[in-house]
């Protein structure tokens, strides 16, 4: 039903995955950098063609609303949510005799942003699993909210200014949104504002937020993208970082900031495995992930493959 051609192409409909490279037809699971090219003609959400648009500037897509099947160069195709961030969508290809589930990056459980991930049965699943690694278990969504509420009304309270850093696209509309939500009002990087106003555009609301132009305001949290200057005006900060690879207790140190927390949009360990069972697939293809996930699933019974260039 597909082939490898450095990416996942769907060989009847000649419909490129997630490619990197411009391609005639592809399809785009959502917006973040690694997984767009100016495609010829890109399948995608609404969400993500806005996204990706705002990225890359007008180009051709055909909307793929979630849940709604258009037969396409020979294939049925649906969009599932992912639960990664704004438009992140799986892709069901049925070719009338079996069917094929590409999870793209995905995230099961609560979102403030995004839809919840639905994960619908298929013959074969091709699954992204960046965190194949049982050292990858994500507390619990809850405690890590509340350690970052913690943190940030700390050094509010200490007279630091809080400064998250967070991916421009997903992650800090997430941290914006949970702290609006708290009544802290957010001050965003220009890149950060501009695809909030995307995400506003879609009917996310994000609450209390306003550009970021170098100065501090008290009571304001500032959120920007990894690693962004902040200007030498702003004082005192305490930089908090939220990736999922924070939880490595080292991560504050590589990533250079005061507080690394564990606020993840992608599935954890254990997550990676529900996702297998609720897919119940004849077999599993393994991508972007350690090859030791693909051996953790075979030994609990599954038929498992990895799947990239080094096949
Ligand atoms: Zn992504």
């Amino acid at each position: 039903m597909f082939h490898w051609d450095n990416g996942l192409v769907l060989t009847k409909a000649r419909l490129a995955i997630d490619f990197r490279r411009r391609q005639p037809r592809a399809f785009v699971s959502h917006a973040h950098s690694d997984h767009i090219a100016r495609h010829e003609y890109a399948l995608c959400t609404p969400e993500t063609a806005a996204l990706y648009q705002h990225r890359l500037g007008p180009r051709p897509t055909l909307p793929m609303p979630y849940r709604r099947p258009i037969d396409w160069g020979g294939l049925r195709l649906t969009t599932y949510p992912a639960g990664h961030c704004l438009g992140s969508a799986m892709l069901l290809a049925e070719d009338g005799e079996q069917s094929l589930l590409y999870t793209g990056d995905f995230k099961l459980g609560e979102s403030a942003t995004a839809e919840p991930a639905e994960l619908p049965h298929a013959d074969v699943l091709v699954i992204e699993s960046t965190y194949g690694q049982p050292e990858h278990r994500l507390p619990p969504r809850r405690q890590v909210i509340d350690q970052l509420l913690a943190l940030v009304r700390g050094a509010l309270a200490d007279g630091a200014v809080p400064v998250v850093e967070a991916y421009a696209l997903g992650k800090g509309q997430e941290v914006t949104k949970l702290l609006t939500d708290a009544g802290i009002p957010v001050l965003q990087h220009r890149t950060v504002f501009g695809v909030s106003r995307v995400y506003e555009a879609c009917g996310v609301s994000l609450g209390r937020y306003e550009p970021f132009t170098g100065k501090a305001e008290p009571g304001w949290a500032v959120v920007v993208p990894p690693r962004a200057g902040t200007g030498e005006q702003l004082g005192r900060q305490v930089r908090i970082a939220v990736t999922g690879w924070a939880v490595d207790p080292r991560a504050k140190y590589r990533l250079r900031v005061d507080h690394a927390l564990p606020l993840s949009d992608h599935a954890d360990y254990d997550e990676l495995f529900e996702a297998v069972a609720r897919v119940s697939p004849r077999v599993t293809y393994c991508t972007h992930g350690p090859l030791s996930f693909v051996e953790r699933l075979r030994e609990a019974g599954h038929d498992a493959r990895p799947l990239g260039n080094r096949l």
